[in-house]
């Protein structure tokens, strides 16, 4: 969305070309995306008036220029603009990291004063520049062109912060970040370049391989070419991993056994699946009718995980296929040991989670030789879905610490509805509401995943510092690792 001509102008000022009688001004006018050039001219008969030349993009203007690097030693700055490489404009962050990758490259800059510098660059052949841009992407996100039954967002109440509320289905956030991504949105000149440019690996939200079934899952028509892209994939030995949401009644039984025979069919390239439950929020008014798993049918979908990963190990040599933490908490059944989660290539699908954390916990203990006195108390903040398995880990940390008193609190989600049993998308109201029950603790210790990125706000915009001041209790967000837990108590924060 651009804002029309003559508005915006109070936004902040990005470049400022100046020219006798004629001079330009680059206003973000949204966000981090447009700059609309206005032109200020001088008629002959002395009078200014205002000109929109063009709209240029501001999606290559460099945000950052790391230490060292060949970018800084070209002195190429923050506010600076890539025009292009080797003579081709770059469309996105794909082309960005292709067309660097070579000894010598010519890259064209408009510094902020207007100058354009061609700089001719050697270099080691994938040696990155060590820029990075406003925009991650140099593009726009794509957005998701599905409507699947199951859609997280679909499921959000409304009046949340609009970011919540973008589908987004964009294959260069899938190479970036490790987005999920379904190929729905893409051309055949779009999987070209993926393959041209060999971007792998690739996560896929695959959830059936039953052309007909997928499409209805997704509501969307192109969903049932899956396969087909898949294959091209493996053709050109591309890394795939995939990630199947299963709801029940819909796409598991003979429907996952069909997906896994054919996924695994497209093992080396297709590395591993998850499997992981749908998520269902108390806000699914008029959409579509969707039973939660429960012990029962928890169980049964491990019975048949676990028998094909053994049968898999005697056929291809990997487990493959793997149930996150959700379905053996919901079972009741013990998490796998260590070593059957493989290195944990989905452990951001929550398969393995657990088992990794208790690992690294273990791993942290096992430096500390002599007990430490502590005289400290504080609650451990989670999630109903790992209340068990975090009493667990205060139990082992108790062993090597003395005077330390950890309650660990496990908090009901009533902001998206009891199934909500994540740490990770806990509310601050109802965080607060379950801790106003609790007095006298030094501190209390929320995993960072409760908080958006780098910031100190939750899910519903409710701070830290909000949380803080109405109970005057001090919250310690910890790194979700074995490590940033223990070193809270080591440093006795
Ligand atoms: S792909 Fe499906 S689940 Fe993901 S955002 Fe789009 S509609 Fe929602």
């Amino acid at each position: 969305m651009k804002k029309e001509k003559g508005s915006g102008l109070n936004n902040s000022l990005i470049c400022l070309h100046m020219f006798l009688y004629n001079f330009k001004l680059g206003y973000v006018i949204n966000g981090y995306f447009d700059i609309i050039i206005i032109t200020y001219k001088i008629n002959n008969n002395g009078s200014v008036y205002m000109e929109l030349k063009k709209i240029v993009d501001s999606r290559n203007v460099i945000e950052r220029v790391k230490r060292g690097s060949i970018a800084e030693e070209m002195n190429i700055e923050p506010g600076d603009i890539l025009l292009s490489i080797n003579g081709n404009k770059v469309k996105d962050i794909i082309d960005y990291k292709f067309l660097i990758t070579d000894e010598y490259i010519e890259v064209e800059v408009e510094k902020k004063n207007g100058e354009i510098w061609v700089l001719e660059i050697e270099k080691e052949f994938d040696e990155d520049l060590g820029i990075e841009f406003t925009n991650p992407l140099i593009d726009r996100a794509k957005s998701c062109r599905n409507k699947c039954i199951f859609c997280f967002i679909d499921q959000l109440p409304k009046g949340m912060r609009e970011t919540l509320y973008f589908k987004d289905d964009d294959s260069r956030l899938s190479f970036l970040q490790g987005n999920f991504i379904t190929l729905t949105n893409m051309s055949d000149e779009e999987i070209d370049r993926i393959i041209r440019y060999r971007i792998s690996p690739i996560n896929v939200s695959v959830h059936t391989t039953n052309p007909e079934l997928r499409v209805k899952m997704l509501n969307n028509k192109n969903a049932g070419k899956l396969l087909s892209i898949l294959k091209r994939f493996k053709e050109a030995d591309l890394k795939v991993n995939c990630q199947i949401v299963l709801v029940k009644g819909i796409n598991d039984g003979l429907e996952l056994e069909r997906t896994i025979n054919d996924l695994s069919g497209l093992y080396p390239s297709v590395e591993s699946v998850a499997v992981v439950p749908v998520g269902l929020t108390r806000y699914r008014e008029n959409l579509y009718k969707i039973d939660p798993f429960d012990k029962e049918s928890s169980k049964e979908v491990l019975d048949y995980i676990l028998n094909k990963q053994k049968e898999l190990m005697d056929k291809i040599g990997t487990r493959f296929v793997f149930a996150s933490d959700e379905f053996f908490v919901m079972a009741g059944y013990p998490i796998p040991d260590f070593d059957e989660y493989e290195g944990f290539p989905q452990i951001e699908n929550g398969v393995g989670l657990m088992r990794n954390f208790e690992y690294e916990v273990e791993k942290e203990l096992k430096y500390i030789n002599n007990k430490i006195d502590l005289n400290k108390s504080y609650i451990i903040a989670t999630g109903t879905l790992a209340f068990d398995f975090m009493c667990r880990i205060r139990d082992m940390v108790l062993t090597r610490f003395n005077n330390l008193k950890l309650e660990v609190v496990a908090v009901e989600n009533e902001f998206f509805g009891k199934l909500i049993t994540v740490s990770g998308l806990i509310t601050g109201r109802d965080l607060m509401k379950k801790l106003s029950e609790y007095k006298g603790f030094d501190g209390v210790i929320i995993p960072k995943s409760m908080l958006r990125s780098d910031t100190e706000v939750f899910l519903d915009d409710i701070t830290v510092s909000d949380i803080e001041r109405e109970l005057n209790i001090r919250i310690i967000p910890a790194e979700v690792s074995g490590k940033g837990l223990i070193n809270i108590f080591k440093r006795g924060e």
